[in-house]
């Protein structure tokens, strides 16, 4: 019962800490785009363009490599099941003991992790030799779909911030409002992190906001350059 709510508790805060990931990365690499085009352009169009393709290109590549990663996983997940399945039908014995060496490593007395294997096995054979030999559970088995759709989501969800600066703040002040924004939108997110992963909410928000400034500081220095060789 306790483990099942721990569980429940650590897989929630995994995703929430994956939504902000991808949030803060739709925010800083859009912002650092529109900074970079900002910088060599004093119209508002080719920043809003390239604020706009940004979102769109990072939220495909974020659900692409996310799909790829993960059902690559649940491949790898699914043939070690299947293989799971030969065994503990061809090899019982051999797998009993497996699953009893499993207990013991993990501090049990050799009698008692024996009657443990032998219970659980009488249980679900499958599910014991799933979760302590492969560490799958059915909380960690891999949905690539779900897990594509939800980072390209964050990253959207970041991304369109700075697209919403681009199209609004006065273009005069362009850098340095989309700069100051994302430093806001970074800092919200920080945040967010921090009570999800339970770490420190300060050293987490300085962080997001020290690398995020070396990155529009980078793309600035970049579309500066850009800008006095154009013209
Ligand atoms: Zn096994």
């Amino acid at each position: 019962m306790n483990t099942q709510t721990e569980n429940h508790f650590i897989n929630r805060s995994g995703w929430l800490r994956a939504a902000v990931l991808g949030a803060n990365d739709g925010i800083l690499s859009t912002t650092s785009l529109a900074i970079g085009i900002a910088a060599a352009s004093d119209s508002r169009n080719p920043i809003v363009l390239a604020a706009l393709a940004g979102v769109v290109a990072g939220a495909l590549s974020m659900a692409a490599g996310e799909y790829v990663s993960v059902s690559s996983q649940s491949d790898v997940e699914t043939s070690d099941l299947e293989r799971e399945k030969k065994e503990l039908l061809e090899m019982p014995e051999a797998e009993l003991t497996e699953l009893t060496g499993i207990y013991i490593a993990r501090g049990l007395t050799s009698k008692l992790a024996r009657e443990v294997a032998e219970q659980l096995t009488a249980h679900n054979a499958l599910e014991a030799h799933a979760r302590d030999e492969l560490g799958i559970n059915e909380i960690t088995q891999a949905k690539p779909f779900q897990a594509a759709m939800a980072s390209a989501s964050a990253f959207i969800a970041g991304g369109v911030l700075p697209l919403l600066v681009a199209i609004f703040a006065p273009i005069k002040y362009m850098v340095v409002l989309q700069y100051c924004f994302a430093i806001v939108f970074l800092a919200v997110s920080g945040t967010l992190a921090a009570s999800a992963g339970g770490s420190g909410i300060v050293k987490s928000i300085l962080r997001i906001c020290l690398w995020g400034t070396v990155a529009m500081c980078a793309s600035a220095l970049v579309g500066y350059l850009f800008g006095v060789q154009a013209s």
